[in-house]
């Protein structure tokens, strides 16, 4: 699989001076299988770019978008995706669905004239969607299962598997504790259950999905320290998510989701902490921190 960022922020776009190395745009990673075919996670804002280079090709495309759940920093930059305003091309949106909301509506409805000019029924490309629980479907010849994460709403992570190789991507996740549990008021109660009556470490349950994966790029966005004022909001800090790599045994780390508030100095040093914590607990798999504009090949 081939492997680039567009978008490795959290949250909020954060453009400026100071996000120019690892980047400003919000989650987008665009995966091309060994048989060329295109899956993109998420479609944050930088899916823009995506959709710009991919167009210069002037081919038909086919793409699946594989959206984790419809909060802005995930669903936002779907409305400036080129190819979905081009005849010919046919993109299939795989995502979760809200209580009682389909996932048709929840994309369709940041494009109902009062936010966005143009309705998604009028987009020229043919648009497929389907929804997702936890579920193993055929994307492409790729295997593709969905499990929920502990993070407000119903939240997906992906495990993605192709002639022997797999990625997983978790974007926003949260440690789950049964000392801090009544913290997390905007889970849903369905999911936060599934975490509950998970034997021993409520945890493992999501590092028994990602065990043995090549590529795990998995929610980032605290600091140890952030996290502490953060509990209850739906993200990991980076020593948890080291540790989730660790313990599911995955052979290379990319860090991802960044909070707005982290500028690059601050993930450089974040960088350099992970490498004196991983040289401790002596954790071998190999790290690096997503960078928009970043490619590689396993
Ligand atoms: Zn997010």
């Amino acid at each position: 699989m081939k492997v680039k960022f567009w978008g490795v922020r959290g949250s909020i776009a954060t453009p400026g001076k100071f996000t120019v190395r690892y980047g400003g745009n919000t989650s987008c990673t665009e995966v091309h299988l060994d048989d060329g075919n295109l899956i993109i996670f998420d479609a944050g804002t930088g899916i823009r770019d995506l959709g710009n280079k991919l167009s210069e090709s002037n081919k038909r495309i086919r793409a699946y978008i594989l959206i984790t759940h419809p909060h802005w920093d995930h669903i936002q930059g779907f409305p400036f995706f080129r190819p979905a305003f081009v005849e010919g091309n046919e993109i299939t949106i795989v995502g979760p669905e809200a209580r009682g909301v389909s996932l048709a509506k929840l994309i369709a409805e940041q494009m109902n004239k009062v936010y966005f000019p143009v309705k998604l029924s009028e987009l020229q490309a043919k648009i497929n969607f389907i929804p997702l629980k936890e579920d193993s479907i055929k994307v492409f010849d790729a295997k593709l299962d969905s499990f929920f994460v502990n993070h407000p709403g119903f939240t997906l992570g992906y495990r993605l598997s192709f002639r022997k190789k797999s990625l997983v991507y978790i974007s926003d996740n949260e440690p789950y504790s049964r000392e801090t549990a009544r913290l997390f008021t905007n889970g849903e109660p369905d999911v936060l259950k599934l975490f509950e009556s998970y034997g021993g470490d409520p945890n493992n349950r999501v590092v028994d999905l990602i065990r043995g994966s090549d590529v795990l790029i998995h929610d980032s966005t605290y600091t140890p320290e952030q996290y502490s004022d953060h509990i209850g909001w739906g993200h990991s800090h980076y020593l948890y998510t080291l540790r989730m790599a660790a313990e599911a045994g995955v052979k290379k780390l990319c860090l991802f989701h960044y909070d707005p508030v982290l500028d690059d100095d601050a993930i450089d040093e974040i960088v350099k902490r992970c490498k004196k914590e991983m040289k401790k607990m002596k954790y071998t798999f190999e790290l690096s921190a997503a960078r928009e504009g970043e490619e590689f090949q396993f």
